[in-house]
């Protein structure tokens, strides 16, 4: 999973980025996932502008220092933001055709994964929007992305990510909950789009409830806190290096 980066022909939101940048419209973003009805991205909404993020992440303008690192930027609709603010910074994503919207819009966007150890540069802030931190996939890889985080992080640097607490799917209306304990942690999903006819492969996909990511973050030498909540059970948080 290192290096993967996304081939254009498989690449659904990529090529809805690159159709929406050059012509100002696009077609349907479907995703698909085994546990969730079938949804759909509005693709405008993927270059909102700060005014119509969610409090969430017009939170993190604040809480944002320095050099920044926005992690599976898109559409770089952050980048863009933290540039007008006076940041430098630098965006990354595996998608090829959204590194090059990016490019055109002025970022310097790099197509490269989060996860490959050879990305060295130092940041003061990682900014990981929209549930980033979904690029995980999997609880079990929580320790690998603290890794690469310790490495990517200026002594007094700071991670902020936004994601939700999905176990009202699972809520029964008597507030029991239908969870299969034995089926690992209820918030990884698999996720797959569609966009005109390019089908991308199947991927991982985690939402972490904020006492799970305190576990893992004190696991690994990070402080974890909730800086803001949500309307439905999201929620930001910053994770300090100890
Ligand atoms: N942050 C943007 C886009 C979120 S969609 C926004 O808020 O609008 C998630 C993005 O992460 C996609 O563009 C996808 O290509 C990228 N991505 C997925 N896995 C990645 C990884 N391992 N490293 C870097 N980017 C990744």
């Amino acid at each position: 999973m290192n290096n993967r980066t996304l081939d254009p022909a498989k690449d659904p939101m990529g090529r809805a980025i690159a159709d929406f940048h050059s012509t100002g419209k696009a077609a349907k973003l479907r995703v698909l996932s085994s546990m969730f009805y079938e949804d759909e991205i509005p693709v405008a909404t993927l270059f909102r502008k700060f005014g119509d993020m969610p409090l969430l992440e017009q939170e993190m303008f604040k809480l944002a220092k320095g050099r920044i690192l926005d992690v599976g930027a898109g559409s770089g609709c952050h980048s863009v933001e933290f540039m007008q603010r006076g940041h430098e910074v630098v965006a990354i994503d595996i998608s090829e055709l959204s590194v090059q919207v990016m490019k055109e819009r002025g970022v310097d966007a790099r197509m490269v994964n989060l996860f490959d150890e050879t990305f060295n540069e130092k940041f003061d802030t990682i900014v990981m929007a929209m549930n980033g931190i979904g690029i995980v996939g999997k609880t079990e890889c929580m320790q690998e992305f603290f890794r690469c985080a310790k490495r990517l992080l200026n002594p007094e640097g700071a991670i902020l990510l936004d994601s939700s607490d999905i176990r009202y799917i699972f809520e029964n209306e008597d507030g029991s909950m239908d969870i299969d304990l034995a089926a690992g942690y209820y918030g990884e999903v698999d996720f797959n789009m569609r966009y005109k006819n390019i089908k991308g492969d199947s991927f991982d996909w985690l939402y972490i409830d904020f006492d799970t990511l305190c576990y893992y973050a004190n696991e690994n030498g990070f402080n974890c806190e909730k800086c803001l909540e949500g309307e439905h059970y999201d929620y930001l948080a910053r994770l300090t290096k100890r």
